[in-house]
């Protein structure tokens, strides 16, 4: 084979694609299955079966029969060294899986390997949690009684996740739940369901019992709306839109369910006069355009003390002309293929609308020309004001606008003034104003001369309407279990 064969050639397990449940690969009850595209050439990349109502009946039947049977009757070092294996067994397939994320997904080559390896780090943080979950004694003042509690599974977790990192958001809520003794049925997006059926396969091979992890690609309306209104599912946890995470929490609440919502983002950072200011460029540069800017805590509004505007409008429209836009598998490509022809367009309306109210498009701005795919310049704007759309909207693409300060509080002020919470970041030398700037921002994460920095074990997720619950660490952890107290009369 070519060598540009071999980069698009598929595993078995995917071409082409088929349900998870119970430990079998199945076709959807309608027979119906739906195209994958690679969006780098626009071209059809494999077929996938595509589940509804009667694949999630089916499913979550797997995991409730799992939950209450093998997965329950393992101990918790055996589910800990599972999830190891299961690291390790990524591990070993992690060029398959990098190759296969960007084929779907169109991101460099080089990123897909960063959000394999950390998948793989997130399954070896939880494998090793599942000994620690740990209750309590309660020193109770009822006379003669002991009391103690213990942390047990919610159960059968709906895992709904997004296209921009389908493997490494999938193993945010795997890892935990499976950490925690639930079971999940996880629904990827339709754009990206690739990697989550090799996580499915990996998980086979390494003996995790049938019905533990069940995968079901499909859309979200359908597969998805079932999932979030079945009762046999204890909990949703949902990575997606703002728009999309109201309708689920809306919709769980007939069964109560419980929800995690990790949603969009509009993520301020903040340039001071005082920063080093080539790095900050450099982390404004990271900060918008990695991941093509589809990035939930892209740092999507630069707020640039005025002092330093100038110089630093400059320098990330430098680097912004500088980023190689094109082949996601070509070295040195940092701009790859927006995810599909639908978000490149939506993209597109959003720096046409920048233009229509005023902002100053200082670079990019257009379509770029690689081929049939789906690929956008990255678009530095200045002169944006916090009324613009650009400066409200999530956009998720390759555009960054940049707004100019003259205050401390007067930054933090436009700063908060957006319905999203998720990020911020803040550039300074001066560490009585980072931390205090960092105090009053109203976000889930605050950077500190930093961008897009994350670990397993540092909780991630919003305030406001970026959602509420967090992914990652043990927050996320003790969000898949609930708290059993038991009374014992000593008398
Ligand atoms: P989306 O449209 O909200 O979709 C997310 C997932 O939900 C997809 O699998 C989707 O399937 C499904 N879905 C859609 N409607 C549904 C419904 N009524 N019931 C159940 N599931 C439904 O988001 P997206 O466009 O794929 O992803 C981009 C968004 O994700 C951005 O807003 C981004 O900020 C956010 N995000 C947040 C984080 C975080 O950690 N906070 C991380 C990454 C991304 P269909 O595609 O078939 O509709
Ligand atoms: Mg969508």
């Amino acid at each position: 084979m070519a060598e540009a064969d071999v980069k698009r050639s598929l595993p078995d397990v995917v071409a082409p694609g088929r349900l998870f449940i119970g430990g079998e690969w199945e076709d959807a009850a309608s027979g119906k299955t739906f195209e994958v595209i690679d969006p780098a050439r626009a071209e059809l990349l494999t077929e996938v079966a595509e589940a509804d109502a009667p694949d999630v009946e089916r499913a979550v039947q797997a995991a409730r029969n799992a939950l209450d049977g093998d997965w329950r009757s393992l101990t918790a070092s055996q589910r800990g060294r599972l999830l190891w294996k299961l690291a390790q067994r990524l591990e070993d397939r992690k060029d398959d899986l990098a190759r296969v994320e960007t084929l779907s997904n169109g991101k460099p080559l080089f990123e897909s390997a960063i959000d394999v390896a950390m998948t793989i780090q997130t399954f070896e943080y939880y494998a090793g949690w599942t000994t620690k979950i740990e209750g309590e004694t309660i020193p109770v003042s009822v006379p003669h009684q002991f009391n103690y509690t213990v942390r047990e599974p919610v159960g059968v977790v709906g895992a709904i996740i997004p296209w921009n990192f389908p493997l490494n958001l999938a193993s945010w809520k795997v890892a935990p739940a499976l950490a925690a003794g639930c079971t999940v049925v996880l629904k990827p997006a339709p754009e990206t369901p690739l990697t989550a059926l090799m996580l499915a396969e990996a998980a086979a091979e390494v003996g995790m019992p049938p019905g533990v992890l069940n995968v079901l690609p499909g859309g979200g309306p359908t597969a998805g709306g079932a999932l979030v209104t079945h009762p046999g599912v204890d909990k949703i946890s949902f990575t997606g839109s703002t728009a999309v995470g109201r309708q689920i929490a809306r919709s769980a609440a007939d069964t109560l369910k419980r929800v995690t919502l990790e949603l969009g983002g509009k993520s301020a950072n903040i340039v001071f006069a005082d920063a080093d200011l080539p790095v900050a460029a450099r982390g404004a540069i990271g900060g918008i355009f990695y991941g093509k800017g589809e990035v939930c805590a892209a740092g999507s509004r630069l707020f640039i003390e005025r002092g330093a505007r100038e110089q630093m409008v400059a320098m990330v429209a430098d680097g912004a002309n500088k980023l190689k836009v094109g082949d996601p598998f070509e070295k040195g490509t940092r701009i790859g293929a927006i995810v599909s022809e639908k978000q490149m367009n939506t993209v597109l309306g959003y720096i046409q609308k920048g233009v229509a109210e005023g902002a100053e498009l200082v670079t990019g701005g257009r379509r770029a020309d690689v081929g049939p795919g789906y690929f956008v310049h990255p678009t530095v704007f200045d002169g944006v004001t916090n009324d613009m759309t650009i400066a409200r909207e999530e956009i998720f693409g390759p555009v960054l606008a940049t707004l100019t300060f003259d205050e401390v509080d007067e930054v933090i002020e436009r700063a908060n003034d957006s319905m999203y919470g998720l990020a911020a970041a803040v550039w300074t030398r001066d560490v009585k104003k980072a931390h205090y700037v960092a105090s009053r921002l109203k976000a889930g994460t605050v950077w500190i001369n930093t961008y897009n920095l994350y670990d397993p074990a540092s909780p991630f997720g919003g305030y406001k309407q970026s959602g509420y619950g967090r992914d990652l660490g043990r927050h996320a952890l003790e969000a898949y279990t609930q708290v059993k107290s038991v009374w014992v009369n000593l008398r």
